[in-house]
């Protein structure tokens, strides 16, 4: 168990900074960002780990769109045709607090 982490004791449910001796605290399982459906097909997509800050929008808008349902997100509606869109992409992807812009290199032929 590393040090330093806290957690809540089932007993009398008060924050502890360690676990006593011998108890060990399981982590929770972390889930991991998924695709949002509305993403086309591609090598660029958008997770959904997004918080809707619009970076990629103002970036990219010819990739990029919003989805204003369910507290608003960001999604690819085009993919990149251009080395041009490729750069505004990167530059998105780039600042994306979140890292919410997702980039997978082509399948080799
Ligand atoms: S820059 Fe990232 S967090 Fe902001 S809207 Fe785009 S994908 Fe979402």
């Amino acid at each position: 168990m590393k040090e330093g982490r806290s957690f809540r004791c089932l007993l009398c449910n008060t924050q502890k900074a360690t676990p006593p001796k011998g108890i060990t605290v399981p982590r929770a399982p972390r889930k991991l960002p998924e695709k949002y459906p509305e993403n086309v097909p591609g090598q660029w997509s958008v997770m959904d780990n997004c918080f809707a800050c619009l970076a990629c929008v103002d970036i990219a808008p010819q990739v990029f769109g919003l989805n204003f349902n369910n507290g608003g997100y960001a999604y690819v509606y085009r993919q990149p045709e251009t080395p041009e869109d490729e750069a505004e992409c990167r530059a998105a992807q780039k600042a994306c607090d979140h890292h919410a812009i997702y980039y997978r290199k082509a399948d080799p032929p």
